[in-house]
């Protein structure tokens, strides 16, 4: 481990590095927007019609790693969907760290902007597609790589950088997980996705809760609206005469109610303010497969996104969930005979790396370090993430991984998407403090 004052003097080379290549780093970012790497398997993309743009622009960042003295290496386990491996060997005897970075973008959206392709730079800020989330990542971890290059400051561990495919429709068997099978290991891993906002720059996070995308589809029977009296009303012939599956629906919906405020006491997590972990009906559809009201509706479907806590998994909580469900209806006599179907769609584990780690510690007062530089408060803890990452499924093969960076999380995903430049340099000399704390002997 080098002395404190080797550290130092190493941190102001590296810092000078930084600046005088800063501009060459948002030449990179400008370059990276300009090939679109949209998640072809986006909702709403049409088939076929960004084939191979994520591995385009893998390559062009795969000339610059090379450039800034880095070995690359191709992982790519579905054909056409290149992920790209930066390594910046060690002397040897010193803990690795990854930096990930996804390279697959949403899809575009009208904004103010004609082409979302063509970055603009509008005082500080530079708008395009990928900007914030999170090609401005891969240009601050080049930044980071070619300051430890040309000041020849050396590190014991090896330093990789996993730009990788897939994170936007967490195809992380293709993207992330790949890259690890490959051999691409590393013992810490840091993200850095946007978490920095007007209010609070380069937030550190160690965890997020995990969600899960479901349906369930309760049944009804149909017949003619008039005979809705016959069918609720006492004396009338109940079930046998029709069953609505909007009624049913909403004795469905209270239930999963009760079961939402449970988990306002049951599902707790010390990092998470109580009531944190939601069950959140986002789609109501009822009818008899066409839209028409002299009916009664034969079937109801909701659509439900859920977060749960650090601690359980999705195959718990899909139990959970069912049995709760399945519990009600049985007190129901036309549910009791007529299942209830779920459909689990998507899930993503939650996120959670020891915030009292060793790594947890080199991060934050990395990440302290630079941003009391920028006037944002230290922070005592890191904190959870707003959003899912790829953090999960570094953590998922016991690899400790944290979350933070220069883009904005309120603007990923939006029309406008932008990027603050100035974060760029800030976030790569947050990422060559981190490095220099943990790839030494440890
Ligand atoms: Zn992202």
């Amino acid at each position: 481990m080098p002395s404190s004052k080797e550290n130092r003097d190493a941190l102001v080379r590296l810092d000078k590095a930084i600046a005088e290549h800063a501009s060459d780093a948002e030449r990179l970012l400008v370059d990276l927007v300009g090939v679109p790497s949209v998640n072809p398997l986006q909702p709403g993309v049409a088939v076929g019609k960004y084939n191979g743009g994520e591995s385009r622009a893998n390559e062009l960042f795969g000339e610059w790693l090379r450039d800034a003295g880095m070995e690359t290496h191709v992982v790519e386990a579905d054909p056409g969907r290149a992920n790209l491996v930066g390594v910046r060997r060690g002397s040897g005897g010193g803990r690795s760290l990854g930096i990930n970075a996804h390279i697959d973008t949403v899809a575009p959206q009208q904004g103010r902007f004609e082409d979302p392709w063509k970055a603009e730079r509008v005082g500080n800020l530079l708008y395009g597609l990928g900007t914030t989330d999170m090609k401005a990542a891969h240009a601050a971890a080049w930044l980071a790589v070619k300051a430890l290059n040309t000041t020849d400051v050396g590190l014991t561990g090896d330093l990789h950088i996993h730009s990788v495919v897939g994170e936007e429709t967490m195809s992380h068997g293709i993207g992330t997980t790949a890259v690890l099978e490959a051999g691409f290991g590393v013992d810490a891993a840091i993200i850095p996705e946007p978490t920095s906002s007007d209010d609070e720059l380069f937030r550190l996070a160690n965890t997020a809760a995990g969600n899960y995308l479901f349906s369930l589809t309760v049944p009804g029977k149909s017949t003619h609206w008039a005979s809705r009296n016959l069918a609720i009303r006492a004396g009338g012939g109940g079930d046998t005469v029709g069953v609505n599956a909007i009624d049913k629906a909403f004795y469905v919906y209270t239930a999963m109610r009760q079961l939402e405020d449970q988990w306002a006491f049951s599902k707790r997590h010390p990092q998470f303010p109580p009531g944190a972990f939601i069950i959140h009906p986002g789609v109501l559809h009822a009818d008899i497969g066409f839209p028409a009201a002299p009916y009664f509706p034969d079937r109801a479907r909701f659509d439900y996104l859920l977060s749960f806590p650090p601690g359980d998994t999705s195959e718990q909580i899909r139990t959970e969930v069912e049995s709760h469900i399945h519990a009600a209806a049985a007190l129901d006599p036309w549910l009791a005979e007529h299942p209830i179907e779920f459909e689990w769609i998507d899930t993503w584990p939650p996120a959670y790396t020891d915030p009292t780690s060793e790594f947890a510690r080199v991060a934050l007062s990395a990440r302290n370090e630079v941003a009391v530089d920028l006037g944002t408060p230290a922070l005592d803890t890191p904190q959870p993430n707003g959003a899912q990452s790829d953090a999960s499924f570094y953590e998922a093969q016991g690899i400790p991984a944290l979350v933070c960076g220069p883009g904005n999380l309120l603007v990923a995903h939006a029309a406008d998407e932008y990027v603050d430049v100035d974060l760029i340099p800030a976030a790569a000399r947050m990422l060559v403090r981190t490095a220099l704390g943990w790839c030494s002997e440890g």
